[in-house]
């Protein structure tokens, strides 16, 4: 029988490692899991795969998740990078209370593990080049070669690693190296290095340190010392579970975690690496961070998404071993389903063409009520202003519609949202011949939308008065790249760039929106769910479109079935 979540899903394999294990009284029944982030960037929809992960699956078991800076590389690490980490993991809906750890905070102790495989003779000091430990590595088809400087004696790698400490030899003079077998197919297991002279500032230590642990060293090290009992990664490092497990079990630690790799989560016409994110970010391909056409959180949040979006899609990628590309719309049709529930409803033109009312008398302004959320009854009502001056959107009338078209054309009539029927009488152009205004006529007989005597239109357009509206800049986004997987495309990073990927239009909203803050969600009736943005001023808002309505992901699934 396969074991199944609350929701009837099958569960996944890591939980069911997990429920094995605390079956087993392994681990004397807990569960410690961890997300280990280098600040070295912001979190991404791929973090929040593993952030889900790991809260997930702890706090499932009443365990508990550690948040830990894994930060080893003095060059790209900064504060900011920390703080906004901790932002988004809370921002994602997940806590780690008190157990927020650094990795630097244990330089002291890994300083002394270090020294303690020099002591059983399973660490050594190497004078050889870069270049030169690249070339004793062998290939994966060739065996290695040993260092010239792997027999030194305890007492000699003793003296010297304590000289590398005290700052005595130059930057990448020498390394510390596991003493474990060159000849391993695994070219990790070729002793590789432990410790590295880099004479850096870094942004927690200073310059207490002028030799730093090397990643591999590290990361393991600190989930033992922090007692994790899964822990929990991306596939890459499956290659470096027996070098982890080589290391604790040399020091005999007691703690000793089990790594449990899954497939990462890629997204179709998007970069997920942090130096791709970063190489974006300092080269203003992008403006920020967060900007709203990233795949970080904070570019994310500022677009409009929701938690809970972002969570049911992670869920909805299930976990396993292959590697697979999850198409875009598959995320904008989560983040529509949660946005339809919560997004008030206004309206916007954003292609106005003006539409004057001839019937209606100059100046006068009728209020009518306007829904906020038929999804949401509590959401309750609002006013529009009915008004002689209104805009529409251009798309919404022709001058030659073909057959299907039921919106405005000459001689034809359409209901207006919340309003009235009109009916178009008389089409003004320009001298070139454009279209600049349309002259029609109200039925005041159909206020709310009906006809009292049974006529029916086919067509339900959107509008703004023109004299109670007013105008804001909106951010029209699309894909940020052209191509679907530009980590593996031959051009450079910026000729991938969609050149359309950010539209700003002027567009005209009804008055309601004026009260609007940043971060607030709005359906603009027929076009799409939009976020205020910070930019926003007390003179002009400013709107991200976060997703259209059009969801080609449901199409997709219909088609299928
Ligand atoms: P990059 O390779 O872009 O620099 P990273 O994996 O090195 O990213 P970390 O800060 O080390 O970034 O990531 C923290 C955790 O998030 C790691 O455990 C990593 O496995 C996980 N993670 C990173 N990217 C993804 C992804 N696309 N899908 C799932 N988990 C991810
Ligand atoms: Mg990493």
């Amino acid at each position: 029988m396969v074991e199944e979540n609350s929701n009837n899903t099958p569960i996944d394999f890591i939980r069911a490692i997990v429920k094995d294990d605390l079956k087993n009284g392994r681990f004397n029944g807990k569960v410690v899991t961890r997300f280990p982030p280098e600040p070295n960037g912001y979190l991404h929809i791929g973090h929040a795969k593993a952030i889900c992960i790991d809260f997930g699956i702890a706090a499932e078991n009443n365990g508990v998740t550690h948040l830990r800076m894994d930060d080893t590389n003095p060059t790209k690490e900064d504060i900011e990078y920390v703080e906004s980490i901790k932002n988004d993991v809370k921002w994602l809906g997940f806590s780690w209370h008190d157990k927020l750890f650094f990795a630097s905070d244990y330089y002291e102790q890994l300083y002394r593990f270090a020294v303690e495989l020099i002591k059983i003779g399973k660490a050594y000091v190497c004078d050889l080049t870069p270049e030169e430990v690249k070339e004793y590595r062998g290939t994966l088809t060739e065996p290695g070669r040993e260092s010239p400087f792997r027999n030194r004696s305890v007492e000699e790698n003793l003296d010297l690693f304590a000289r590398m400490r005290a700052g005595e030899f130059p930057d990448g003079s020498k390394t510390l190296r596991a003493k474990i077998d060159m000849a391993s197919p695994n070219i990790h297991m070729r002793d590789p290095a432990i410790y590295r002279i880099r004479r850096e500032h870094h942004y927690r230590t200073d310059d207490k340190w002028c030799i730093y642990p090397m990643y591999d060293f590290a990361h393991c090290l600190s989930d033992s010392i922090e007692g994790i009992t899964h822990s929990i990664c991306t596939l890459e490092f499956e290659i470096h579970r027996p070098l982890y497990d080589w290391f604790i079990d040399q020091l005999k630690l007691e703690s000793h975690p089990k790594q449990i790799e899954f497939a990462r989560l890629n997204l179709t016409n998007t970069v997920m690496s942090k130096r791709k994110l970063l190489e974006l970010v300092k080269n203003n391909y992008v403006n920020g961070w967060d900007d709203p056409r990233m795949p970080t959180l904070c570019g994310m949040r500022r677009r409009g998404y929701t938690p809970e979006a972002i969570r049911t899609f992670v869920e909805s990628t299930g976990i396993t071993k292959n590697n697979a590309i999850f198409d875009l719309a598959l995320l904008e049709h989560y983040l529509r389903d949660d946005l339809n529930k919560r997004a008030l409803r206004a309206m916007a033109v954003l292609n106005p063409l003006k539409v004057v009312i001839t019937n209606f008398t100059e100046d006068k302004v009728e209020e009518l009520d306007a829904v906020n959320n038929p999804e949401d009854a509590d959401a309750g009502t609002r006013k529009v202003f009915f008004t002689r001056e209104l805009y529409i959107e251009r798309d919404d009338f022709m001058e030659d519609p073909p057959n299907k078209f039921y919106r405005l054309a000459p001689g034809r009539e359409v209901r207006l949202r919340y309003g009235y029927f009109i009916k178009c009488e008389n089409v003004v152009k320009d001298a070139e011949g454009n279209v600049v205004e349309l002259h029609c006529t109200y039925d005041p007989a159909t206020r709310g939308g009906t006809s009292p005597d049974g006529r029916k239109v086919k067509g339900t357009i959107h509008w703004v008065s023109a004299t109670e509206g007013a105008t804001a800049e909106i951010r029209l986004y699309d894909h940020l790249f052209i191509e679907e997987n530009p980590a593996e495309s031959d051009r450079e990073l910026k000729d991938s760039i969609n050149p359309d990927s950010l539209k700003i239009v002027t567009g005209i909203i009804e008055k309601s929106l004026l009260e609007a803050k940043p971060g607030m969600l709005f359906q603009f009736e027929r076009i799409g769910y939009f976020c205020c943005d910070p930019d926003s001023t007390p003179e002009r808002l400013v709107f991200n479109r976060s997703v259209t309505l059009k969801d080609s992901w449901s199409k997709i699934q219909k088609k299928g079935q």
